[in-house]
């Protein structure tokens, strides 16, 4: 897609542009919104798809049952998954998980009038997903929340009319997905007027929630209120681990309870896995539970140490390990039924083109769908996060205020910004990033560069790549 196609001086960038045609331009791409952050995990969120029904509950052959592990060093992800498609889809495995069921439900982020203006009069591209943590309070205490977040009321949150007021602003440049975040989104007492909102100004809402709280009524009210999608966080595939991750006895059965109830109603559902290691190992099983539940998306989230995440410092896996993960990602996807994807990992982008390569293939739309369309990092470039009382971040992950829309227009904020601007700027990155080959489809995520080294565009810290010219070589 053109909106992550920046810098003309990376050769990757130059390929996606003869790859995309005109037709793509604002449509909506499973990564830009994936891309999002929330706390819990990491919340970001697909738009449910018209039909998409990937968590086919059809049996899957024996062989799928064996999977190789990530972090099993015996086996190699390649050997993964052997038996095939497990949910027989016609047409080859490939083209059907990669677009996730679709590829669009009609709704262009980004691709209306008001953004193609504000494109032309700048020379910035609009954002299109926006992650709003409408508010912080929640009713659970996870161990790598991104916002620290805990039950009670904070000082400071967006009232409903400051909210309302922030989107008419919004909607002067762009006509996004708001992805409606916490804390729990769920326990602010106006969600639906803002939800409804949204609607009303154009912009598409959707919910990343821990569906603890998630009944009947609240799942009908969300059919009603036309919340195509919800996101998840599952941890580990036992009431056990992730009990104990997400510090509430109980946890377990009540999510996967709300994610059965919102099934029944209709409402799409992404599965979010923050991978750690603790759970590194256990991928494979979260994913068959979130098959089994009959989800539509799974999304790995590879942790970003900010907020009480930062506890989890030591929990972080190493780069090999990494490295790996995501290698088995690209494999998994190839046959999992489910729409399946890496998150806040930028170097997966690098590793499909390695991967292609090997494999003698272009990373094409037709071949790869939507992953051939995207970039590893979105935020400041196509995403951004407004916090519970009004900051405005690149990410939630990206621990930097550049703006409070209490003070200042969101859209002057995305527009003047010079950490945004910088984010922008591909030939600003230093390092091994800024000497690769691949940064244009990958760029390391600045949040955890920003966390590491105190330079958002120092390198990625977790990537093991050596560019081409660093190794002397000519780029590939
Ligand atoms: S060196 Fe940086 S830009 Fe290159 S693949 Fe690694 S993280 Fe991405
Ligand atoms: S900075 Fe990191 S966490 Fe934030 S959007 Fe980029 S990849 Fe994701």
């Amino acid at each position: 897609m053109a909106d992550n196609v920046g810098n003309a001086d990376a050769r990757p960038d130059l390929e996606l542009e003869e790859e995309f045609g005109p037709e793509d331009e604002g449509t909506l791409t499973e990564q830009d919104i994936a891309a999002a952050e929330a706390p819990c995990g990491g919340v970001g969120i697909g738009i449910p798809l018209a039909g998409a029904g990937g968590g086919s509950l059809s049996s899957r052959p024996a062989e799928a049952e064996s999977q190789a592990s990530p972090l099993r060093p015996d086996e190699a992800p390649g050997d993964a998954h052997p038996g095939g498609h497990p949910a027989g889809m016609p047409g080859g495995p490939s083209e059907r998980q990669r677009h996730g069921g679709a590829r669009s439900v009609g709704f262009r982020p980004g691709g209306g009038e008001a953004a193609r203006a504000y494109e032309a009069r700048t020379g910035i591209k609009a954002p299109r997903i926006i992650a709003w943590e409408i508010t912080r309070s929640c009713n659970l205490s996870c161990a790598h929340c991104r916002a620290a977040a805990e039950f009670g009321h904070y000082p400071g949150e967006l009232s409903l009319d400051q909210i309302k007021a922030t989107l008419d602003d919004i909607v002067t440049i762009t006509n996004p997905i708001i992805i409606l975040t916490g804390g729990e989104p769920l326990m602010r007492p106006d969600i639906w007027e803002i939800v409804d909102y949204c609607h009303e100004k154009g912009a598409m809402p959707v919910i990343g929630t821990n569906a603890t709280l998630i009944t009947d009524d609240i799942a009908a009210k969300m059919a009603e209120h036309r919340i195509p999608r919800i996101s998840v966080s599952i941890d580990f595939p036992t009431a056990e681990g992730h009990d104990t991750f997400r510090g509430e006895p109980g946890c377990f059965d009540a999510t996967i309870e709300g994610v059965k109830i919102a099934k029944r109603h209709g409402v799409g559902v992404q599965i979010n896995t923050t991978v750690t290691t603790l759970n590194a190992h256990l991928i494979e099983e979260i994913h068959d539970l979130s098959e089994s539940l009959g989800v539509d998306a799974f999304h790995i989230f590879m942790l970003v140490p900010t907020g009480r995440g930062e506890d989890l410092l030591d929990k972080e896996l190493p780069p090999e390990e990494y490295e790996r993960v995501l290698e088995w990602a690209y494999e998994r996807q190839k046959t999992s039924p489910l729409h399946f994807k890496p998150t806040d990992a930028p170097h997966y982008y690098r590793i499909i083109r390695q991967k292609a390569k090997a494999e003698g293939k272009k990373v094409t739309r037709e071949e790869y769908g939507l992953d051939a369309m995207t970039r590893g990092c979105l935020g400041g470039i196509t995403f951004g996060f407004i916090s519970h009382v009004g900051d405005v971040q690149p990410c939630g992950y990206f621990d930097m205020q550049l703006g409070n829309v209490k003070d200042k227009p969101f859209s002057d904020i995305w527009t003047e910004s010079n950490v945004f601007n910088d984010l922008r700027d591909y030939s600003l990155l230093k390092g091994k990033c800024g000497a690769c080959e691949y940064k244009a489809v990958c760029g390391g995520c600045r949040a955890r560069a920003l966390s590491v080294t105190g330079d958002y565009l120092a390198e990625e810290p977790y990537c093991v790549y050596i560019p081409a010219s660093m190794r002397g070589e000519c780029e590939e």
